[in-house]
């Protein structure tokens, strides 16, 4: 007899309460909606990874510690000797890995509202209590509200991302160092958009034991191999390392990275491009009538218009992806966010903006 239990009857309800996190088809448009690099390696380097996947070992597992990798990142980003390295299939994974080890009954997860969507959606996977501290207008930490939560939830994790999405902005480092100081457990700042915001946590880490530091390629042009790493001391590192599953990072992940890794002005040359063309789109956007740009110190842009989700459909249909953000939390009130692309896209994306605002006067 086959059984008749249902998904309401087998799955947690926090789960059957989620939307599975969007990701709009894009065949066909221009996107500018996921922070991703707009261009390609150049030939040669191309040429090189056909080489290397043509003799991969497919047929072995991976390294599962992907040593070699680890020793070109270490390298690359000068990493020292009193650090280790865990790494992730994204860095997605890792917030997921942090997650899944500290999932204690009582145990808080903690960031700040608006954020990254993930710290708060692992946080129900792996069953643990989210605490979100709304930021201030203006997209500031409200410090006193984050210290004063600190001290109510004891939180096990906090999470900020430096420069923060979706807001584009660096939170103030003083404040920043105030909440690793108060924090009753670990911090990880993730510097998701590291590549173009000239501002790091880096240095601190051999002065807060409890501060981990967390990076991704993703946004640096190798999005599609899913590489994300944690920096941080040896006694939270290891036992992370337990909760990694033995392989998630395969082996044509580990090669391409090491062999990226090793012509990282090519990355470097990519992301200054990004950020003067950051500069043009957000001076373009300034002059426009009834917008308000939010300064950014990543590869994309926040920007609030009157009529935000309208005007979101309507760049859709003219082929246009960016990000609509108008109704996911107050504070992002008809606002958008946009991608930096190439200088055709951004022009396209401007051109049809342009045009729209102008339609419908
Ligand atoms: N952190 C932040 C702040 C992000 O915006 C993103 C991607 N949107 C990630 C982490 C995850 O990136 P990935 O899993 O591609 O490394």
């Amino acid at each position: 007899m086959p059984n008749t239990y249902q998904p309401e009857q087998i799955i947690r309800p926090e789960i059957l309460a989620l939307s599975a996190y969007h990701v709009p088809p894009a065949t066909g448009m221009i996107k500018l909606d996921a922070m991703e690099n707009p261009y390609p390696l150049p030939l040669a380097l191309r040429d090189d990874i056909a080489l290397l996947a043509a003799s991969a070992p497919i047929n072995r597992y991976p390294d599962a510690s992907a040593a070699s990798l680890k020793t070109v990142l270490r390298q690359t980003l000068a990493i020292s000797d009193d650090m280790d390295i865990l790494l992730g299939n994204g860095s997605d994974e890792i917030i997921q890995i942090i997650a899944m080890a500290i999932a204690k009954p009582d145990a808080v997860l903690m960031s700040v509202e608006p954020a990254f969507v993930m710290f708060r959606m692992i946080a129900t996977f792996t069953n643990i209590q989210y605490v979100g501290v709304p930021l201030r207008k203006d997209f500031s930490l409200d410090i006193e509200a984050m210290l004063a939560a600190i001290e109510k939830h004891q939180p096990a994790a906090i999470f900020l991302a430096y420069p923060n999405n979706p807001t584009g902005n660096l939170f103030e480092p003083a404040e920043i160092l105030r909440i690793i100081q108060a924090a009753s457990g670990i911090v990880i700042i993730d510097e998701a958009y590291n590549a173009f915001a000239d501002a790091s946590f880096k240095d601190q880490l051999e002065v807060y034991p409890n501060l981990l530091l967390m990076r991704t390629l993703s946004k640096s042009g190798l999005a599609g191999i899913r590489l994300g790493f944690l920096i941080g001391g040896s006694e939270w590192i290891a036992q992370l390392e337990k909760v990694r599953l033995p392989y998630n990072i395969g082996i044509m992940t580990q090669l391409i990275a090491e062999k990226v890794l090793h012509h990282t002005e090519v990355l470097s040359e990519q992301a200054e491009t990004i950020k003067s063309e950051r500069t043009k789109l957000s001076t373009f956007l300034a002059t426009m009538r009834d917008v308000e740009v939010y300064p950014s110190k990543a590869n994309f842009i926040l920007f609030r218009i009157p009529g935000a989700s309208q005007i979101f459909k309507m760049l859709k249909e003219r082929k246009i992806l960016i990000k609509n953000l108008d109704g996911t939390h107050p504070l992002l009130k008809d606002c958008l966010r946009v991608t930096v692309g190439t200088p055709d896209e951004n022009t396209q994306f401007c051109t049809a903006l342009h045009a729209l605002l102008t339609e419908a006067v």
